[in-house]
């Protein structure tokens, strides 16, 4: 038998009435740093491994794909559509497991910097049969998703859920409601005690947005610090807000019993300083904390979401904004499941052309692997 997601557990209501697949591998372990944890003069630091919760590609994005791709079958879709730069994790986790669920995907994608790890999420793409779409800026973006649902309706005559930008809509927040109810039990457990300070990356907010819930819901003291990796017109304080609210909505209306919480704009309150140039242009304090974990805790974090973060908590550190004895928690959100044997096969020819040019032209300078 499937363990009951905490969630549902405490909720009853919610079970009765979200839809849920079980995709993930959870809890996600929680691992102490104890050797950059000493670099960084802090006692207590602690991570959280989301990065294998989910085979062969976990990370994030998982979380929210059980509720979404549940909400996809219960609606009789037979085709789900997202949205993401090139290299977009998120888009991947859609393509493997919209797969694993039998259902078709299609990737609407944006232009990026290129990266390694954007022709690996490409190659891994197309592996699991998405059909790839990439288009110079969002005016023709929109265009082209209005084009391409009626092209798909008129060949397959199937319905298409279609999933916004990073899964970050209530019911994907949902993923990361759960999340918090998930550490709430491992600090019960005993495996951390309760985080003075959780860092997490901040792109389309539902990882932040869910755990913010998830944490007021439950009580629990530890205060959230999001860390921007993407610019600022995607995700301001007004989308925060309302992500929030419809998400607490959506779960207040699913099981009366669950705390409507609330969030006053004065609490949002989110790191800026790390972006540097834009979203996956890699910084050389990202670059700097990527090398760090790596060469002492041998844990592999990249330059567009995790180093910066971590680039973050270590700023915090040095400059004495976190005490010896705090407790801190460093989400880590990036997928840690190796597929490269998957891929080695693939050749970049097959791919639409348009993405050609990522296996043609350079990494930009900062990326080694
Ligand atoms: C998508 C992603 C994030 C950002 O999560 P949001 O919920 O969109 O804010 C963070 N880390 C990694 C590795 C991601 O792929």
């Amino acid at each position: 038998m499937i363990p009951l997601i905490p969630l549902f557990e405490q909720f009853p209501g919610l079970k009765e009435s979200l839809p849920h697949e079980n995709l993930c591998d959870l809890p996600s372990p929680i691992n102490k740093l104890n050797k950059v944890g000493e670099k960084l003069g802090l006692d207590h630091l602690y991570m959280k491994q989301d990065g294998i919760i989910g085979h062969p590609f976990g990370g994030n994005k998982v979380r929210k794909l059980e509720f979404l791709l549940g909400e996809a079958l219960r609606r009789g879709c037979k085709e789900v559509m997202t949205f993401g730069f090139a290299g977009s994790n998120h888009a991947l986790a859609t393509a493997v497991y919209a797969n694993y669920e039998g259902l078709m995907s299609i990737s609407m994608l944006l232009p990026q910097p290129n990266a390694h790890y954007v022709r690996r999420n490409l190659l891994m793409s197309w592996e699991y049969g998405a059909e790839l779409h990439q288009y110079p800026n969002k005016l023709l973006l929109s265009l082209g998703t209005w084009y391409q649902l009626l092209r798909h309706r008129k060949i397959t005559g199937k319905k298409t859920y279609v999933i916004p930008p990073g899964g970050s809509l209530p019911l994907g927040v949902v993923g990361f409601v759960n999340a918090a109810f998930e550490l709430k039990q491992q600090i019960e457990q005993g495996q951390i005690p309760e985080p003075a300070r959780i860092y997490v990356p901040m792109g389309t907010a539902g990882t932040y947005v869910g755990l913010l819930i998830g944490l007021k819901a439950l009580n629990l003291k530890s205060q959230i610090f999001p860390v921007r990796v993407v610019d600022k017109h995607f995700t301001d304080e007004g989308k925060i807000l309302k992500l929030f609210r419809d998400t607490v909505t959506l779960l207040c209306t699913s099981d009366p019993l669950f705390p409507r919480v609330q969030l006053s704009p004065d609490e949002i309150e989110i790191n800026e300083n790390f972006l540097g140039e834009g979203y996956a242009r890699f910084t050389k304090e990202g670059m700097a904390a990527v090398a760090l974990m790596e060469e002492t805790e041998g844990i592999q974090l990249d330059g567009t979401y995790t180093g910066k973060t971590f680039a973050a908590l270590f700023a915090d550190a040095s400059q004495q904004r976190i005490k010896k004895d705090d407790v801190v928690l460093f989400w880590n959100t990036l997928n840690a499941e190796d597929f490269s044997d998957e891929i080695e096969d693939i050749d970049y020819h097959e791919l639409p052309k348009a993405f050609h040019r990522y296996f043609e032209q350079e990494v930009q300078p900062l990326d080694r692997n």
